[in-house]
């Protein structure tokens, strides 16, 4: 999850990794609520997934699943209206579809860059393992995907922004009420960890691009006081960031609740 940054600092950033070396993380789902719309941002893992892989990365549903989750919003899966995925890799998309290949979310429309679903079809040795088709193929089948080119306002206040370094044309999202803003950055910064620049994920297809990214949007996640939420943080769902003597660094943690 840190790329090249040595185990001593990244353990220190975040948290001290089991005998497999595995860490802490969660598949964090944000919900979007207004008086015509339920949306979700991702889907998170998918119960269905192979056994054997679900071991692997130690993927369990006992603690949190996105019926429970919804329920404590007085909401059922058929009470979303839209789904919008930052980008088809299986931690994200995984939801989305049950078992037997229907609709998780039967009356939503699902939204992904068309970019981005070009590159999962056809993606490099790097990123193949990610992508795991039956988790979002018969959504495409029955014609529930609106495919997005490029940035925009998909609903009012409700804007995506593209990004490529974790892969093609992942989405970020941007959602603004007047009052403050929130940024769901998805892979490009999956942890409060990874805030520092340099903190770059190994699966990042073009670690360079990340960099890039990031300092290009740090500076507006601090001046206008963005709170990031952090999708695969198992310690803190958000927080805002400023800027430290050694560069941008977190703020205390941030619970949302609504
Ligand atoms: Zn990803």
């Amino acid at each position: 999850m840190f790329g090249v940054v040595p185990k001593t600092l990244w353990e220190r950033a975040y948290a001290p990794a089991d005998a497999k070396n595995r860490i802490p993380m969660a598949a964090k789902v944000l919900l979007l609520e207004s008086a015509e719309r339920k949306i979700l941002v991702d889907t998170g893992n998918s119960p269905y997934m192979n056994p054997k892989l679900q071991d692997i990365y130690g993927i369990t549903f006992e603690e949190y699943s996105l019926e429970t989750s919804l329920s404590a919003h007085g909401l059922q899966t058929s009470d979303i209206t839209d789904v919008l995925l930052t980008h088809l890799h299986f931690d994200h998309v995984g939801g989305a579809v049950l078992g037997d290949g229907s609709p998780r979310f039967a009356h939503a429309k699902h939204y992904v860059q068309r970019d981005h679903y070009a590159w999962a079809k056809q993606p490099t040795e790097k990123d193949r393992a990610s992508f795991v088709t039956e988790m979002y193929e018969p959504l495409f089948e029955r014609n529930m995907v609106e495919l997005l080119d490029g940035a925009g306002e998909i609903f009012p206040g409700v804007c995506v922004e593209p990004l490529f370094g974790h892969t093609q044309a992942m989405q970020g999202v941007i959602v603004r009420d007047g009052a403050s803003t929130l940024f769901y950055p998805a892979d490009l910064m999956p942890t409060g960890a990874h805030v520092p620049v340099p903190y770059v994920m190994g699966y990042d297809n073009h670690p360079l691009i990340t960099i890039a990214e990031k300092k290009r949007l740090l500076p507006r996640i601090i001046d206008e006081e963005w709170i990031v939420v952090f999708e695969h943080d198992a310690l803190r769902d958000a927080a805002r960031v400023v800027m430290g003597d050694k560069g941008p660094m977190l703020s205390p943690p941030i619970t949302l609740t609504a």
